[in-house]
């Protein structure tokens, strides 16, 4: 077993679009190290690049909710449709300390593979549809940042100029029923 460190806003692998997996015998290493990581940070989501991993893959384990729920691992997830709306606060473990009202589509319908490269096609909704499109942006290199408007955003620009200029140490979080982590 092994926690890594949690990669920082600021560092050039979470602003790239990630690149497809090919090669799935390296990923039980790299899921087993991912959960390590994100149950020592209290999240409730990790993409592989923020683990400094550029490949399309992503956990979540939204357990810690009245939802009842296992964990998941989303290998080349791809989002194919949404519906409805809704808007929650959320965190991320890449900017530690800022909390944003993030509006996103309610539900989703998902492709994704399993581990095995094997094909999936779902429907998710609530807690889980949302921490799939969170990690999906995360993918993709968005921040929730960047899902808030300008002027909410321009609160935020000294905080995470400091995130980009500190050590890439991660903090511990907390998740709460009204804002969770990712
Ligand atoms: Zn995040």
């Amino acid at each position: 077993m092994a926690v890594l460190d949690v990669v920082q806003y600021g560092a050039p692998i979470l602003r790239k679009e990630c690149k497809p997996v090919t090669d799935y015998s390296v990923l039980p290493k790299i899921i087993e190290d991912m959960f390590d990581t994100m149950y020592e940070e209290e999240g409730v989501g990790l993409a592989a690049n923020q683990i400094g991993i550029d490949m399309n893959l992503m956990i979540i384990d939204v357990s810690y909710t009245d939802e009842v729920d296992e964990a998941h691992i989303f290998v080349n997830g791809q989002i194919l449709d949404s519906f409805g709306e809704s808007e929650v606060e959320e965190g991320c473990l890449s900017i530690p300390e800022i909390r944003l009202p993030i509006k996103r589509p309610e539900s989703i319908r998902f492709k994704y593979q399993l581990p095995d490269g094997s094909d999936q096609i779902e429907e998710f909704g609530g807690l889980l549809a949302r921490a799939i499109q969170h990690e999906i942006d995360h993918l993709k290199g968005i921040f929730i940042i960047d899902r808030v408007s300008p002027l909410m955003a321009l609160q935020y620009k000294k905080k995470l100029k400091e995130i980009e200029m500190s050590s890439n140490k991660s903090r511990k979080v907390r998740n709460t029923k009204e804002s969770f982590v990712l």
